[in-house]
C-alpha cells in the first residue's frame, strides 16, 4: 500500500512528465516505464490516470507502469513507443541532423 505522500508524489512526477520540460534548465523530459519502453509528454498525459493507477499497484506487465522519467541530453532518435514520435533532445548534433536530411 503507498503512503498518501507516495501518491503526491507519483502525481506530480507525472505531472512534470506532462509538462514535457523540466525546471530549471528546460530540458525535455520523458517517462521511463516498467518494460523499459519510453512515453512522450503527450502520450503521458493523455493516458495520465492509466498511468498513475497502474503505478500505485505495479503488475509489472500492463506497459502503463512508470518507472523513471529521463532527461534525453543526445538522442537525436529517441522516439515514444507508444505514438513513434520523436523525443526532443536538448542537445542536437547539427552534423548528424544535416547528414539525415541529406
Ligand atoms: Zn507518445
Amino acid at each position: 500500500m503507498i503512503s498518501k505522500i507516495g501518491k503526491i508524489i507519483l502525481k506530480k512526477h507525472i505531472h512534470q512528465i506532462e509538462n514535457g520540460y523540466v525546471w530549471p534548465g528546460g530540458y525535455p523530459i520523458y517517462g521511463v516505464m516498467q518494460d523499459g519502453g519510453c512515453l512522450c509528454s503527450n502520450c503521458v498525459k493523455e493516458n495520465r490516470r492509466q498511468i498513475y493507477l497502474d503505478s500505485l499497484e505495479p503488475s509489472g506487465h500492463t506497459g502503463w507502469e512508470l518507472l523513471a522519467s529521463n532527461i534525453n541530453w543526445e538522442d537525436m532518435e529517441l522516439s515514444c513507443d507508444n505514438c513513434y514520435m520523436e523525443i526532443e533532445c536538448a542537445y542536437p548534433d547539427e552534423s548528424k541532423r544535416q547528414y539525415q536530411n541529406n
